[in-house]
């Protein structure tokens, strides 16, 4: 049966951040919240799968999101070729997980169908919702779709031999989280349904949001598809350095293994 490896590249930090502009209806908006920004990769004994591309730095910049480490630099350190990459997850289109497209000129992209539907339809046309999202990157998946590099699937799907893709939406229309057979059980990288361990375990919305009942039926679905609370991986909290170890010493606080069982260093 196939097993998957799952390495987290922390591309971005932001330390600036607060409670209050992380969680919606916060009862300590002050307190200090770093966001932390990851990408992924996963491998199998004879395949390597990207998902997500991490954030372009001066887009990031814009809003104080501080470049840790390149997506390109991450996967060089884990022996990967991008011109060999032929597989690309994209959880959802948020400019922090698009910044790195073109350095994967051979790959094909598989995202939510819904995903694209909402990105190039009438929400777009709310400053609210369209504000994750940078028109020149959406551009680009068009040119992607008509490339024929980009499938637009359904709200379930089979990736590879032991990791699905499902939709939540939620955080946006098209959210999806992934379901990974790994030597330990079944992890679901939640990605940004959850950007916190915290939204699911005190069952909160974060605040950025499309529709937040969705947000939170997420949760549900999470539970479901995960072995147990400890096969839970979320996409933007700093809490995983603390419970994953770096690949190597010279890559702490920068590339993570998470498939491993999460144990707080002592
Ligand atoms: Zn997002």
């Amino acid at each position: 049966m196939k097993t998957w490896e799952i390495y987290a590249i922390r591309h971005a930090t932001n330390e600036t951040r607060t409670r209050g502009v992380n969680f919606i209806s916060d009862p300590d908006p002050t307190a200090p919240l770093t966001l932390d920004f990851f990408c992924w990769v996963l491998k199998s004994d004879d395949d390597v799968i990207v998902v997500d591309t991490g954030i372009d730095p001066a887009k990031g910049e814009r809003n104080g999101h501080i470049q840790v480490m390149s997506p390109p630099d991450g996967w060089a350190a884990l022996g990967i070729d991008p011109e060999q990459v032929s597989t690309v997850v994209l959880t959802h289109a948020h400019y922090d997980h698009l910044g790195y497209l073109d350095a994967l000129p051979n790959a094909t992209f598989y995202m939510q169908a819904e995903e694209m539907a909402y990105v190039t339809g009438p929400w777009m046309e709310k400053p609210c919702f369209r504000h994750a999202y940078w028109p020149d990157e959406i551009a680009r998946l068009v040119h992607l779709l008509y490339d024929g590099r980009l499938h637009l699937h359904g709200r379930e799907f089979d990736v590879a031999d032991g990791i699905s893709a499902h939709w939540v939406g939620g955080h946006c229309a098209g959210q999806e989280i992934l379901r990974i057979r790994t030597k330990r059980g079944w992890v679901v990288l939640a990605s940004d349904a959850l950007h916190y361990y915290e939204e699911y375990q005190r069952g909160i919305p974060f605040t950025v949001a499309f529709n937040i009942s969705d947000m939170i039926a997420a949760h549900d679905r999470i539970r479901d598809l995960a072995d147990s609370d400890d096969h839970i991986l979320p996409a933007h909290d700093p809490r995983l350095l603390d419970l994953y170890p770096a690949v190597s010493p010279d890559m702490a606080g920068r590339i993570l293994r998470l498939d491993l069982r999460p144990e707080v260093a002592s």
